[in-house]
């Protein structure tokens, strides 16, 4: 049985579990508190912090973990990224005072201290500017650091900006950008009898990533314009064109199609006299 590190609760954990149960891998728990739970037949899922999932994965605890890629680069653990998930994006940021003079990390006076939960990463940020600085460790709430005068600066992670905003702390670089990423085991990778269903679970996630960027689109209209709607609908392969019973004039043509180009999409087939449009959600895509 292989075992899956998951996100067990934050900003991770939702989204996670959600994205496995659309590949097929639903979570099935023994009790409503349990840390472990059975994700299909082949695997089983721990229930651990997001923080903790690259120690896990890397020292083979778990063969395969979600977790964010900051906190793959905090931990300094070797893991093996197989798949971006997209979702949990921010990034990791030095941020200053708005009053403050300093307007990019080199102006950051040397023997600063900066305030961060992710002390490798700063340390090693400053270290290749040549910068020296003194990490103040803490595990949240950073924003407030400055006003306490605890710290000159911190480094956090921004999503829309606006905590920082709140806060009037100005951002002055960005020091990585991260997502949410399937990492795996090195040693698990290896071994061939792993690779297979770990291959597996990569494939059917990222059959849904594919298929939340589509759409299905079906949609009646007249033979006599089926160039056109060729080019409107230029789907996989072009779109499958299906007669319709007793229709004469009327063919149905079905693509997949870009979810964010549907509005467009539609309006254009409407100009070429397509009726009884259907769009639906698409569930797995496998290419
Ligand atoms: P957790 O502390 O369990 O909620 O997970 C935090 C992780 O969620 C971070 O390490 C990031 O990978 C991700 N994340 C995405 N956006 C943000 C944000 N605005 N603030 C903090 N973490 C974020």
């Amino acid at each position: 049985m292989l075992r899956i590190a998951l996100p067990n609760k934050g900003r991770l954990s939702e989204k996670a579990l959600d994205l496995f149960e659309t590949a097929g891998l639903k979570a099935e728990f023994s009790s409503s508190r349990a840390l472990l739970a059975q994700l299909g037949p082949d695997f089983q899922a721990i229930f651990v912090r997001a923080a903790d999932i690259p120690e896990y994965v890397a020292d083979g605890a778990a063969d395969l973990g979600v977790t964010g890629a900051d906190l793959v680069a905090e931990s300094g653990r070797t893991v093996e990224e197989l798949l971006d998930l997209g979702f949990g994006r921010c990034r990791l940021a030095v941020a200053v005072p708005e009053e403050s003079a300093i307007r990019h990390p080199a102006d950051i006076p040397a023997g600063s201290r900066i305030a961060t939960s992710f002390p490798q990463i700063t340390r090693s940020f400053f270290e290749a500017m040549d910068v020296s600085i003194e990490i103040a460790p803490v595990s949240g709430a950073t924003e407030i650091a400055p006003h306490l005068g605890v710290a000159d600066v911190i480094v956090d992670l921004v999503s829309t900006g606006s905590t920082l905003r709140v806060n009037r702390l100005r951002e002055v670089a960005t020091i990585l950008e991260s997502t949410a990423r399937v990492v795996a085991d090195p040693a698990a990778l290896a071994d061939p009898a792993k690779r297979e269903f770990l291959d597996e679970v990569v494939t059917a996630l990222e059959s849904v990533l594919r298929a939340r960027a589509k759409r299905y689109l079906m949609a009646n209209v007249p033979r006599s314009r089926l160039d056109e709607v060729r080019a409107v609908l230029p789907g996989i392969n072009g779109p499958t064109i299906v007669e319709v019973a007793d229709a004469g004039a009327w063919v149905a043509a079905h693509a997949v199609v870009d979810a964010d180009r549907v509005y467009q999409t539609i309006a254009r087939l409407k100009a070429l006299g397509a009726e009884g449009i259907l769009v639906t959600k698409i569930e797995r895509l496998m290419p």
